[in-house]
């Protein structure tokens, strides 16, 4: 009997969902269209129609002109229905950003302030940040989804604590001293799977991509049929600590030597022009000879990971992070020195790709966890 009863109900959450979803993916749709595309009786596109417009979901104000007859009521999709904010902690940074149903970025705020959980101060900052992108995108307390965090580390399945968090040495520090000052359901993601996701998200037809973040650290995600793969411990993707360097490579943050980490961090290069990336790319555009050399060697490292994951996945490979937003002028160069060691002509034009996302990537991705969340069990 049990069992019955829960089918049903499943039918009936089932069809809500689907009809949400196709009024979604068109924009704006008539009752009747609805009735004839999801081949739904008209008393249940009904009900479910008026259950959507009490949560706020779809709007009924427009109309559908139909040729011939009168008008009827449009029924259309409201992006800015519910919202969710991510967050991105890095060394140096504080990023947020308020993400609607669409993906689109609704506000978003960047703070320069170093990473401390010790300091109270430090912690206040991630809750104001939080306000300050609500408030920005005029989000209703009852509209916002959720704050995913997005930290620079492995992350509990659960989302609950760091596993390993060796880049600002946070391992094992958990939510809700992070999110002391953030109180909204919130949960912590990895940084790089946050990253990748927000890449493919909306570029849906990318099917199978491996994102390398490059970024103070370099990390990584695998995406395959559009999902992120973690792997079974959720070290998927961890390019970082791939070796790189057999024999006298330089000290990574893990503790081990020659990681793929020590040679493609931004780090590498920004270290020639006190910290800043932007500098080093002025002075390599003017042709000094330090800057091309280190850019030189940054990517023959670069060409040999992309080349390795084409091997491995043959997918399409993304290059986000810090130096990954500045790849666009640089892109020819890396595919012709990744051709030279692809053995079944494969054009790497035709996979590479900069990312589209710069700084806000990790964050977008981060709220995209709440989105994805309710567009699943919607309704
Ligand atoms: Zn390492």
């Amino acid at each position: 009997m049990s069992t019955e009863k829960i089918s049903a109900n499943e039918i009936k959450a089932k069809n809500r969902q689907n009809i949400y979803h196709y009024i979604r993916e068109r924009g704006s749709v008539s009752k009747q269209e609805i009735v004839v595309d999801m081949q739904l009786s008209l008393p249940t596109v009904t009900s479910n129609l008026d259950y959507l417009k009490k949560q706020g979901l779809i709007d009924t104000s427009g109309k559908i002109r139909n040729t011939g007859g009168r008008s009827a009521t449009a029924f259309s999709y409201i992006k800015d229905a519910r919202m969710a904010i991510g967050v991105d902690i890095t060394a140096n940074h504080i990023t947020a950003v308020a993400v609607n149903l669409s993906g689109d970025i609704a506000s978003m705020e960047r703070r320069r302030i170093p990473f401390n959980l010790e300091d109270d101060a430090y912690l206040r900052e991630i809750g104001k940040v939080v306000e300050w992108v609500k408030t920005e995108a005029e989000i209703a307390d009852e509209n916002l989804l959720g704050v995913g965090i997005s930290v620079q580390g492995l992350v509990s399945d659960d989302g609950e604590y760091i596993e390993y968090g060796k880049a600002l040495d946070f391992t094992k520090r958990r939510r809700e001293e992070i999110a002391a000052y953030v109180p909204y359901r919130n949960r912590l993601i990895h940084d790089s799977y946050a990253a990748g996701y927000r890449e493919t998200w909306t570029e849906r037809n990318f099917q199978n991509a491996f994102y390398i973040s490059l970024s103070n650290s370099v990390g990584g995600s695998v995406i395959i049929d559009d999902a992120i793969y973690e792997g079974n411990t959720h070290k998927g993707g961890e390019i970082g600590h791939m070796e790189a360097v057999s024999e006298g490579g330089g000290l990574c943050y893990c503790g081990r030597r020659g990681c793929f980490d020590t040679v493609c961090r931004a780090g590498k290069l920004a270290g020639y022009t006190d910290g800043s990336l932007e500098e080093f790319f002025r002075v390599l555009e003017q042709g000094d000879e330090t800057a091309k050399k280190l850019w030189d060697e940054y990517l023959e490292h670069l060409a040999r990971a992309i080349h390795n994951i084409r091997m491995l996945f043959d997918g399409m490979v993304i290059l986000g992070g810090y130096v990954g937003a500045h790849m666009g002028k640089y892109l020819d160069d890396i595919c012709r020195r990744v051709d030279e060691k692809n053995p079944f002509g494969d054009r790497a034009q035709d996979y590479l790709v900069e990312c589209r996302y710069k700084v806000e990537a990790s964050a977008a991705g981060a709220a995209l966890f709440y989105i994805d969340e309710f567009l699943d069990l919607s309704c």
